[in-house]
């Protein structure tokens, strides 16, 4: 396969931007190899500045559900271009959009608009603060939710009662109130809420994680932490950022029947565009300015380009339900495939899936934690990813990512994306 300009851009770039990309597993530091630099894409593929075609499974990491350059979201963010990309004022599209989610899914009486899935938590946790008058959070293991500071703290000695930054530029000062729990472990949350007696102002999770690859709740986690939070005067934070408008049009909310107090939203959001959301109980949203004392502001926040494309997304999938079986049914071919073809060629692995997130994990199952994620061959995924790369299918670029798949994926693409898994596998298996 030529990669030729995309070996070009990427020496280019890294002259002029850190490592050469705008977000690190871009690089393709935990494959190897050179990223492959994207030209355009439609429907389910991407075209590279080589020319070459790839089936998507990453789609933007997240917000293609329906694929890209989809013509209703393109018209509508051309149209409203036209009127100026910005005004910084209130518009109608961001009423709408407000109206729509508010009126359709479970526990959201408000919801503000924002600029990224990272602002989203950001804000969502400050809120939480300042609702509870409360200072520590609990987030988990493996969990993801964006870049915030808070977030960048993983548990150290003495994790009962502080975290430690996990990157440099973070500070102890806010490490202290990050705690770090472990996914699917109620106990461990119940021991840091008890050690900590009265200062946890949130929980945050994804309600189903995508980001250690995907790994489902098991049965009453998402309830038992909804308990716990009421006992004990705990806002509880879905981050839907990923699984919202994915595993349902109304989220993991309603797939597990659990209404947190918060939700944080980003990616399909935005169909594309820069857009997160966080919203959810009356009396908490009106904690936020100008309403309440908390501050949250943004120059750009509700872009009528976000807003129009975004709207224009969500109006998509709440008038055709179908999308969300159609992603089910083809989720589960993928799935089962590539399933098949593993045991065929004695791989241990374990697969977990959740509609359209797929979690493909090379070692023994079940994995229900970041620990078990952890167990994954790396390098045994580096060669899969290239070996479906170079046949053309474009997998997320890290062992903990999961596959996002769209609608736009046509039953051939499905063929021809098992026969390169198949292949790959035997390739794989030969030279082992
Ligand atoms: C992607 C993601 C974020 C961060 O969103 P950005 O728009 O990249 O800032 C937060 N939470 C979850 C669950 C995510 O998947």
């Amino acid at each position: 396969m030529e990669n030729t300009n995309s070996k070009a851009l990427f020496e280019r770039a890294q002259k002029v931007i850190p490592g050469g990309v705008n977000s690190p597993v871009r690089a393709f530091n935990s494959v190897g190899g050179s990223p492959v630099f994207i030209k355009r894409a439609e429907g389910a593929y991407l075209f590279d500045e080589d020319g070459n075609k790839y089936i998507d499974f990453i789609g933007s990491w997240g917000p293609m559900l329906l694929g890209h350059a989809d013509p209703d979201i393109v018209d509508a963010v051309r149209e409203t271009a036209l009127g100026s990309t910005s005004f910084g004022a209130p518009t109608k599209l961001e009423v709408e959009m407000a109206e729509l989610i508010t009126s359709s899914v479970q526990g959201i009486d408000k919801i503000r608009m924002v600029n990224s899935g990272t602002e989203a938590t950001m804000s969502a946790i400050r809120v939480a603060r300042g609702f509870t008058d409360k200072n520590k959070i609990i987030k988990f293991k493996g969990c993801y939710h964006g870049h915030g500071d808070s977030f960048l703290i993983e548990a150290g000695s003495g994790a009962l009662t502080m975290g430690q930054p996990s990157s440099p530029g973070v500070t102890e000062g806010t490490a202290k109130d990050t705690l770090n729990a472990d996914y699917n472990d109620i106990n461990s949350v119940k021991e840091l809420v008890e050690a900590n007696s009265d200062d946890i102002a949130a929980i945050i999770l994804e309600p189903v994680a995508g980001n250690m690859g995907c790994i489902p709740p098991v049965n009453g986690f998402l309830q038992d932490l909804r308990a716990l939070s009421d006992e004990h005067n705990i806002v509880l934070i879905f981050d839907e950022v990923m699984t919202g408008f994915r595993v349902d049009f109304e989220g993991a909310q309603k797939v597990y029947g659990v209404t947190a107090d918060l939700v944080t939203y980003g990616k399909i959001i935005g169909a594309g565009l820069p857009v997160g959301a966080y919203g959810g109980k009356k009396e908490i949203m009106e904690y936020v300015a100008p309403t309440g004392p908390v501050y949250q502001a943004g120059t750009l926040s509700g872009n009528p380009l976000a807003m129009a494309a975004g709207l224009t997304m969500l109006n998509k999938l709440k008038n055709n339900p179908d999308v969300y079986e159609d992603l089910e049914r083809k989720s589960a071919r993928i799935a089962e495939g590539m399933t098949k073809t593993l045991e065929a060629h004695g791989i241990t692995f374990s697969a977990n899936r959740v509609g359209s997130m797929i979690g493909l994990f090379y070692c023994e199952g079940p994995v229900t934690s970041f620990a078990d994620a952890n167990r994954t061959d790396k390098e045994l995924f580096s060669k899969i990813f290239h070996g479906m790369l170079k046949r053309g299918v474009y997998l997320p670029p890290s062992p903990f990512e999961a596959f996002f798949l769209s609608n736009a994926l046509s039953d051939d693409d499905i063929e021809l994306t098992l026969n390169a898994f198949e292949e790959t596998i035997e390739e794989i298996s030969i030279k082992n």
